[in-house]
């Protein structure tokens, strides 16, 4: 119960920020600063892996993932029936004209044409 709620404080988190992927756990993840300290005077600050902890040097490359690449890569791979030419909204329902058949706005259909 516990960690399930801390893990969606994290996908909370993780929709402000930028994402990489993980040299470590090859997972998209973000960056977390880590404060070392000396006494009460913070001696270091790391970037580390929020995943996995992996620390990252001080000149090591983090190859962010562009935000845009990856919307880019939605769009090719929704084919939803909302999107869908063939889609239709009727008051009390939504057809395909295609098929005649009820639909949702998020099925899928091999038959999908982009509007
Ligand atoms: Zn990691």
């Amino acid at each position: 119960m516990f960690t399930s709620v801390k893990y969606y404080g994290n996908i909370l988190v993780m929709k402000r920020v930028k994402y990489f992927i993980c040299p470590a756990c090859k997972e998209k993840s973000f960056i977390e600063m880590r404060k070392e300290y000396d006494g009460f005077t913070v001696a270091a600050e790391k970037q580390v892996c929020a995943l996995c902890g992996y620390e990252f040097k001080e000149e090591e490359q983090i190859e962010y993932v562009k935000e845009k690449q990856l919307f880019n890569d939605d769009e090719k791979e929704n084919k939803f029936c909302r999107d869908c030419r063939y889609y239709v909204v009727h008051p009390w329902t939504q057809k395909c004209t295609l098929t005649n058949k009820e639909v949702t706005a998020l099925d899928t259909c091999p038959r999908f044409v982009r509007r």
